[in-house]
């Protein structure tokens, strides 16, 4: 319900401004040529939707990225029909984190960084574990209730929000 006469902008389909050649793929976006294997970045887990790699600058002992494989924008442009993507994202990093043996989740963070506050364009969860032995700038860096930084769950319960109000 849009009572207070604030009306959403326009939705902008990210994924279709930018692209070159194929459709989702942006090759001006270091992500879609990582995804593409054009980077030589070890990936760490694929499936028909989702990819993860490292971190290049790593906030904790261990600190993912999942991404699309297809281009998609950064967590502002992205709607209620993304929230299954973005639970996609966070079942991908726990895989991941099993993989590497993190056991205790309650002590992982995931989230995303809020425009402008993204060093690329193309959506990435972050995924840091233990989060306890984050060292004090990432704690600044991914830190919990600030501006700059939404944990998924957040996102999720944001992008439900947004669909109601449409
Ligand atoms: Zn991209
Ligand atoms: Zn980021």
């Amino acid at each position: 319900m849009a009572a207070n006469g604030v009306s959403e902008p326009a939705n902008v389909d990210i994924s279709k401004t930018n692209v070159d050649q194929r459709d989702g793929y942006d090759r001006k976006c270091t992500f879609c040529r990582i995804v593409n294997e054009e980077i030589a970045t070890e990936l760490l887990y694929v499936d028909e939707e989702t990819t993860c790699f490292r971190d290049i600058k790593p906030g904790a002992p261990h600190h993912y990225l999942v991404v699309p494989k297809r281009h998609v924008g950064n967590c502002k442009s992205l709607n209620k029909e993304h929230v299954l993507l973005v639970e996609k994202m966070v079942e991908t990093g726990k895989k991941i984190l099993q993989k590497h043996n993190v056991v205790d989740l309650s002590d992982v963070r995931f989230g995303f960084h809020w425009p402008p506050f993204c060093s690329v364009s193309h959506l990435h969860l972050h995924v840091l574990a233990p989060a306890s032995q984050m060292g004090l700038m990432s704690r600044i860096f991914y830190r919990l209730n600030s501006y700059w930084f939404i944990t998924a769950d957040q996102l999720i319960q944001h992008l439900n929000s947004k669909g109601e109000a449409n």
